[in-house]
């Protein structure tokens, strides 16, 4: 089983004047949760910023396989501490995935090292995202390219460290594009990022938007966790060549 975290800030949805309210009546975390938990392989639990700690201890994720990351108007709120503790984690092993405004949380910020900026506008474009690497797991099912019929736009420059990989390339019917889904490593963790998920889109109940979300949570899924990473057990040498 792949133990999946879905941290979000919960703020827009909360808003009435806000057509996220509408959208996500009761948050984007649990609509994400809720095409997650149909998967046999997947156990979900959820978090939000008003959560005590923003529902993050170093003993939940130790217990957390992948990390799912939407925040947007409350970055500022997540205290430091929080973004230390998943960036220590996703070094030891954790896989992280960040979705959409995420691309400025501290969490991402702190595991790309750069300011992460981007250009956008809310002009209610049409976004066609190319898959750019097929045969990555992450596209594993993914048609050439697939539309949305309204997203934020974003565009380059995207203020990134080179991705690992380009697995996916929007662009938007205003002329834009955008490297819309980038992998790294980081330590012995990997992170994923995806553009799509603008609170005011029904994005998050796109068949093929959930179907990057689970190949992305079983990409990042830990081979291997640091236990403790003091551990230098010096073996005896067992090997003596020509002796
Ligand atoms: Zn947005």
């Amino acid at each position: 089983m792949i133990r999946v975290l879905v941290f979000n800030e919960f703020q827009h949805e909360k808003d009435p004047n806000c057509r996220a309210s509408t959208i996500y009546p009761e948050g984007i975390h649990t609509a994400i949760a809720g095409f997650l938990n149909k998967e046999a392989d997947l156990t979900v639990k959820t978090c939000t910023l008003d959560d005590k700690n923003c529902g993050i201890t170093e003993a939940v994720l130790k217990e957390t396989d992948v990390l799912l990351w939407w925040g947007h108007m409350a970055h500022h709120r997540v205290p430091d501490e929080v973004a230390e503790l998943v960036y220590r984690e996703v070094n030891n092993g954790m896989g992280a995935v960040f979705l959409h405004s995420a691309h400025k949380s501290k969490p991402f910020m702190r595991l790309m090292g750069t300011d992460c900026s981007l250009i956008w506008r809310e002009s209610d474009d049409l976004e066609r995202i190319w898959t750019t690497t097929p045969s990555h797991p992450i596209a594993s099912g993914l048609p050439p390219y697939f539309e949305l019929p309204g997203e934020e736009t974003y565009g380059e420059a995207f203020g990134i460290p080179t991705p690992e990989d380009i697995v996916f390339m929007g662009w938007f019917e205003g002329g834009e594009v955008f490297r819309s889904g980038c992998t790294w490593r980081r330590g012995h963790g990997r992170v994923f990022y995806f553009q799509p998920g603008h609170e005011t889109y029904p994005t998050y109940y796109d068949e093929n938007v959930q179907r990057v979300i689970r190949n992305a949570i079983r990409w990042a899924a830990p081979v291997y966790r640091v236990q403790n990473s003091m551990d230098c057990p010096n073996p005896p040498r067992v090997h003596h060549w020509g002796k």
